[in-house]
């Protein structure tokens, strides 16, 4: 098994990099997470394109020419490791330097990516998960796709203490998202979601799913949901690049409540299907 370092493909085992790397000091770097169905990428240029973002926003390197390079790369990392249903992930860092706050603008960058072999959750994606609504500590910038994910990391072991598979945060009274996704609810004839600002990350799964809304003559109301209105709601979903749609079905923690798996989630998920098998088929 093959993984990428700058611009090589090398093994697993002879893999290695400073140990002076920012992102063990700082979690001074950026990732991706890319989804790949019967050996292609799903979504690359969005996920690429956000990668370039996040990678601006934090001032490290990243050019065009960087960009398309790391895509032929990753291409050639999945054809080498004959990865046919899982993920890429990739990360960038700001690279090695003397421990230092303050980081120099000449330090050169690592690139790294490795495959992994990973099924869609079927089991989930049909009958739908429990999930644990708990204060939102992360900071103001998780529009950011930065590796520094503690607010997050906590918040997930928390909901997996509550036996939920998904923590949903919440700022004071206010719905943010899915410790590792982005939240949609439904209440009659309403779809509602957090509008991508700095209080979440803009999942590429998440506006697949409001094209696919829009395709469905709905419209969405970019708000933040209430945290006492998820009471009073008929359908809700989150979604990511590796749960894909997955509904739930319970709410713990803040909030008590219970959800059956709700027909326009059902539908929404049925037209990602069509672009995961459109993907399949090359
Ligand atoms: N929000 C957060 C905090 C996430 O970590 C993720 C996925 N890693 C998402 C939303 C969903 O993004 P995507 O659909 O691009 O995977």
């Amino acid at each position: 098994e093959k993984v990428l370092i700058n611009e090589q493909l090398i093994n697993r085992e002879e893999a290695s990099f400073s140990f002076d790397d920012r992102s063990m000091y700082f979690g001074d770097g950026i990732y991706e997470v890319i989804r790949i169905y019967g050996g292609f990428p799903f979504q690359m240029e969005m996920h690429m394109q956000r990668f370039q973002r996040s990678a601006e926003e934090l001032d490290i390197p990243f050019d065009y020419d960087v960009k398309q390079s790391l895509t032929n790369s990753l291409l050639e990392l999945l054809k080498e490791n004959e990865l046919n249903e899982g993920i890429i992930y990739v990360q960038l860092s700001r690279g090695s330097a003397d421990r230092n706050h303050l980081y120099e603008r000449h330090t050169e960058p690592l690139i790294f990516a490795f495959t992994k072999p990973m099924e869609r959750p079927q089991q989930a994606m049909s009958e739908g998960i429990a999930t644990y609504l708990t204060e939102d500590e992360r900071w103001l910038r998780c529009d950011i796709k930065t590796v520094n994910l503690l607010g997050n990391v906590m918040a997930k072991r928390k909901a997996a203490d509550h036996d939920c598979q998904e923590a949903l945060l919440h700022r004071g009274d206010l719905m943010t998202e899915g410790s590792s996704s982005n939240l949609f609810i439904i209440k009659g004839d309403v779809v509602q979601t957090h509008p991508a600002n700095n209080y979440i990350l803009n999942g590429i799964t998440r506006q697949l799913v409001l094209d696919y809304i829009e395709e469905h003559g709905k419209s969405v109301v970019f708000e933040p949901i209430q945290v006492e209105d998820m009471k009073n709601i008929d359908e809700a979903f989150i979604t990511s690049t590796t749960s894909e749609i997955t509904p739930i079905v319970e709410l713990r923690g803040t909030v008590h409540h219970k959800l059956t798996v709700g027909p326009l989630t059902k539908s929404l998920q049925k037209r990602f299907d069509e672009d995961v098998v459109k993907t399949e088929q090359g």
